[in-house]
């Protein structure tokens, strides 16, 4: 407290002159010390770290074994382990630790006594306590924690245990028993080569650590650092590329949000060649996973991933639902607004990479057109709301709940509602006011006063203030409510309607969706078909499709295959016996939606589209031209 209290001072000196980076963490420090809802207190108490100490001995087994230094307090203290972390999802984490001891600082055993299946108590341990405990590091990606012999990529917050009574404590974390051509990769704040330092657990948590023996490219980018870590092969990646991309990003990104919020940014890459794809979003980094394969094919897969996870470090990490703070990491946290905090983080994606010329228009129409698709073939999109569809984020790990009658997307619907609610906007403020200025707002009226918005509420207070007229109706007919969208209305503003077309498609007789980074499973099959017959069954995970590994989703893998074709798969059943099965593909007709011209555009839709293509609002002076 007393570190930032002096900063506050200093920066009110006018004759202060700081290096501008250095001045604006100096400023960062002193927001935060103003805006961190900790009781002032509580933070003076607090001062004497919790230390923890990583010890990485047995990667064949990998087992991490963990020191908790407890400082000084309380007699009886309580350790929690978190029961979800980077998913919104319960994984209950504490399945992993193989023992937990407590000793005093005279080296005699204490009692630890289990409270529930994530929790344990120590006794005595008023003059401070060392807590030690085995757990097991094998989920890969960017969502796990994993220790094996290539590498270690932890989201902390599923590996360490936090004290109860001080979870607002600094904290300090020392990594020990490093293979030597090992090296440590994180965004918490060094104090050595080996260890690190964090305000409190919850900002432990949000650093993720890779450590291994990776490749490091760093650039910068109007002042502010960037580090780009890649664990792959050389071969499978062309490392000037992904910078000259991520160059591209994050400048179209900052202009757009016109905001820098960071010193230093880190972008944490895999390219394995097994299966893999996923991003982990955190306030000054991010974790992608992809295919080696899919990377080769499809370079694009990694700046709409990149982006997406970059555009997250304003919407979710800073534009933040008050539902989500201050994490509970013993239950599930509830929000209505992941269609908002995922989906329309999608929607900004997309701006950016128009903005960065990473995308053109023929392919984000194209884009939206799918997105338009996933959305409509789901008879869900009639029952579930995409606040439902939040709200029951917790249930997408189960396979029967990704069915499309059961439930939609928030991240698909969401990017959609992102879309109609730019054009909303732009209709209602005559072209002056966008999505962007509803993102700017909401980053200057609720991210920038350390201030967390009320669900889809605060979007609405936010769509409504800069577009000056009543919005209630979007949000009750296509948030919370089911309606059928009228798409029409919303995309001719900018001269574009929705045409269907209705094609024979290849039916592969089953349906498989994927648990995040997880395999692709079979979720549905139809009675008395062909993949029935071959012996197919709800709860296989597809292996192989084709004689390749099943990296993508299915519809993009039916998308090579005609009516007629054989399908082979090899797919593991649920007690973990491998087969093999093939059977002839059948047909069926499928509606599709794409994004075309109207026949004839006025000059006002044209210059319309061109802002929305740009992200930005139109001159007040001349409706007709973009804004300059
Ligand atoms: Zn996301």
């Amino acid at each position: 407290m007393k570190f930032a209290e002096m900063m506050l001072a200093e920066m009110k000196l006018p004759e202060m002159k700081l290096p501008s980076s250095l001045a604006r963490r100096l400023f960062r420090i002193a927001l935060w010390a103003a805006t961190a809802a900790l009781p002032l207190a509580s933070l003076a108490q607090t001062q004497v770290p919790v230390a923890y100490t990583i010890s990485l001995a047995s990667a064949d087994a990998h087992l991490v074994g963990v020191q908790i230094a407890l400082p000084p307090g309380a007699a009886q203290r309580e350790l929690q382990l978190p029961v979800w972390n980077a998913l919104y999802q319960i994984r209950d984490f504490a399945e992993y630790v193989n023992w937990v001891r407590a000793k005093d600082s005279a080296g005699k055993p204490l009692p630890v006594r289990e409270v529930d299946k994530s929790r344990w108590q120590i006794e005595h341990a008023e003059n401070g306590a060392l807590v030690e405990y085995q757990i097991f590091a094998d989920a890969p990606g960017p969502f796990g924690a994993q220790f094996n012999a290539h590498h270690a990529f932890f989201n902390l917050a599923e590996i360490l245990m936090y004290p109860t009574d001080a979870r607002n404590s600094p904290v300090h974390v020392r990594f020990t028993q490093l293979p030597e051509e090992w090296h440590i990769a994180t965004p918490l704040a060094p104090l050595s080569a080996s260890e690190f330092t964090a305000d409190n657990y919850d900002r432990l948590v949000d650093a993720p650590v890779e450590i291994g023996d990776f490749h490091e490219s760093d650039f910068d980018e109007s002042g502010e650092h960037f580090r780009v870590i890649v664990d792959a092969d050389p071969a499978d990646y062309d490392a000037d590329q992904i910078v000259a991309a991520l160059h591209k990003i994050v400048g179209a990104a900052a202009s757009w949000m016109n905001d820098r919020p960071f010193d230093t940014y880190t972008f944490l890459y895999h390219f394995p060649r097994g299966p893999a794809g996923g991003g982990m979003e955190h306030a000054y980094s991010t974790a992608i996973d992809i295919n080696a394969e899919v990377l080769k094919q499809n370079p694009r897969t990694l700046t709409g991933v990149t982006a997406h996870e970059f555009f997250h470090l304003w919407n979710v990490k800073r534009i933040r639902p008050q539902a989500l703070e201050p994490p509970d990491y013993t239950r599930e946290s509830y929000t209505r607004a992941l269609w908002f905090s995922e989906g329309v983080t999608s929607t900004g994606s997309d701006i950016i990479e128009l903005r960065a010329g990473l995308m053109d228009e023929k392919q984000f129409l194209a884009h939206l057109g799918d997105e338009i698709t996933e959305l409509q073939r789901r008879p869900a999109h009639l029952t579930q709301s995409v606040e439902e569809s939040s709200l029951d984020a917790w249930l997408e790990g189960n396979a029967y709940y990704r069915r499309p009658e059961r439930s939609i997307s928030y991240y698909n619907k969401g990017e959609l509602l992102g879309v109609l609610l730019d054009l909303a906007v732009r209709e209602a403020s005559q072209g002056r006011a966008s999505l962007r200025e509803v993102l700017q707002w909401m980053n200057q009226n609720y991210a920038r006063k350390g201030r967390f918005f009320n669900e889809s509420a605060g979007v609405r207070e936010a769509a409504e203030a800069v577009s000056h007229a009543d919005l209630a109706w979007f949000f009750a007919k296509y948030v919370a409510g089911t309606e059928e969208i009228p798409w029409n209305d919303f995309f001719r503003t900018v001269g574009l309607r929705v045409q269907t077309a209705t094609n024979k498609i290849a039916d592969p007789g089953f349906i498989a969706s994927r648990n995040f980074d997880g395999p692709l499973s079979v979720v549905a099959v139809t009675p008395a078909g062909d993949a029935e017959r071959a012996g197919l069954q709800v709860g296989d995970t597809i292996l192989e499709l084709q004689g390749k590994s099943a990296a993508a989703d299915l519809r993009q893998e039916m998308a090579h295959l005609a009516p007629g074709d054989t399908l082979k798969v090899r797919v593991r059943g649920r007690r973990g016996a491998e087969r093999e099965l093939k059977w002839k593909v059948g047909s069926r007709e499928e509606v599709s939606y794409e994004l075309e011209d109207m026949d004839s555009i006025t000059p006002a839709q044209r210059a319309r589209r061109a802002a929305w293509l740009k992200g930005e609002g139109q001159s007040a002076a001349n409706p007709e031209a973009p804004a300059p």
